[in-house]
């Protein structure tokens, strides 16, 4: 194999792991990346946040033990309004994104400075930069509307707000449904911190709707903490063209690339195994492109699924909160296991979540 140097833009999860597998491989790996350090957008980061993942799994296929970094989520709460439904919490996780040490982003850095790879910090890719890249070049920018707007790439908007700060729990989170949004508020407790976020695709979300939740995390929950920003940011679409691995000689890796469950927007299991895909492209890249559609190959239906008939349901959380209560918890709970096996097998990153098909 001939030796290569590969520069990786961003030096998130996906583009660590990428770094990572390539310096394994003989390659010199250099991560330009446009915060002052690793451990992601600076605007979100530090975080919290849940997945669905198989860890041990995810482990051996990216060939980093991140396990030290995921946390079992013990219990986790699905609330249409206010109406309490427990959530079976096995094989979801929390996990934290910043520059701390607790950090699933210090893990990867740490392993990526120990085989080698090389960093340079406040290096943005540019414009003028794109057209002279070597093709085999790897983006790694994550969900960053002003990346996706550089490589011409499709996108959409998400609105919402969030907070976040220190907090004396762990491993519980909720996920809170209302008309006033199309996606959900939700909460995850880590490390001692926790984030907060209520957010919408495509629509903005107002200040009478923050008030809705608020007024259910202080009623229901007893938590009144936390200082609110207004933030937005891209969100992958589904179509045609997208997701994709390779665009005009360049290697998507991450949630750029599209792979982010089209369903509930988890994106940290597609973020972790496209790097790794990402990797093989360098040299390999219709064996990681096939590889790549293995794992989003059911996106599109679930999309549509989605789009067509979820998004009808999900604009009368009062009728799902009417249904919720005829049945009552033990059969509603059975039922979204029923839906979340079936969604098993439609839908996400093969083998690595319990919302996807192994
Ligand atoms: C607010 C928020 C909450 C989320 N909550 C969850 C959740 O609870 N569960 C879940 O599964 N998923 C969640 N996601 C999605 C998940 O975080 C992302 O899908 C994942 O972080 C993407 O990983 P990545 O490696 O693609 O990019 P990132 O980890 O975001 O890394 C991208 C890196 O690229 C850098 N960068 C950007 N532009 C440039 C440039 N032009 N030049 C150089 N560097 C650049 C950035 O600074 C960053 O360090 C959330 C996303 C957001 C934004």
């Amino acid at each position: 194999m001939q030796h290569k140097e590969v520069i990786v833009y961003g030096a998130g999860m996906s583009g660590l792991i990428a770094a990572y597998n390539l310096k394994q491989e003989g390659h010199d790996v250099l991560v330009r990346e446009r915060e002052a350090s690793f451990g992601g957008s600076r605007i979100y980061n530090p975080s919290t946040h849940t997945t669905p993942l198989d860890v041990e799994a995810t482990s051996q296929y990216i060939g980093i033990d991140i396990s030290p970094a995921f946390h079992p989520v013990e219990s986790i709460s699905l609330y249409l309004h206010d109406l309490l439904i427990p959530l079976p919490a096995a094989g979801a996780y929390t996990v934290e994104r910043s520059s701390r040490p607790s950090s699933l982003d210090a893990l990867l850095y740490e392993k990526c400075l120990e085989a080698g790879v090389e960093f340079e910090f406040e290096r943005e890719l540019t414009r003028e930069e794109l057209a002279s890249l070597p093709p085999g070049t790897i983006i790694a920018c994550g969900l960053n509307p002003e990346a996706y707007k550089l490589l011409n790439m499709p996108y959409g908007t998400w609105y919402g707000w969030m907070a976040r700060g220190d907090a004396d729990r762990s491993g519980y989170s909720w996920i809170w449904l209302d008309e006033c949004i199309t996606e959900y508020g939700y909460i995850s407790y880590c490390n001692d911190i926790y984030y907060d976020l209520l957010f919408s695709y495509g629509q903005e979300v107002d200040r009478d709707c923050l008030e809705r939740y608020r007024g259910f995390r202080s009623r229901v929950e007893g938590v009144d903490y936390g200082e609110w920003e207004y933030v937005s940011g891209a969100v992958p679409v589904v179509e045609p063209d997208s997701p994709r691995l390779m665009r005009n000689g360049l290697i998507m890796c991450g949630t750029i690339s599209g792979a982010i469950d089209p369903f509930m927007g988890f994106g940290i299991s597609g973020a972790l195994v496209t790097g790794k895909v990402a990797a093989m492209a360098v040299e390999d890249p219709g064996g990681a492109s096939e590889e790549f559609q293995r794992f989003t190959r059911n996106f599109n239906a679930v999309f549509h699924f989605k789009q067509e008939v979820w998004s009808g349901l999900r604009a009368r959380v009062d009728l799902l909160e009417e249904l919720a209560r005829i049945l009552g918890p033990k059969r509603s709970l059975r039922l979204i296991a029923e839906g979340i096996r079936k969604g098993r097998k439609s839908s996400a990153i093969p083998g690595f979540s319990p919302v996807s098909c192994s």
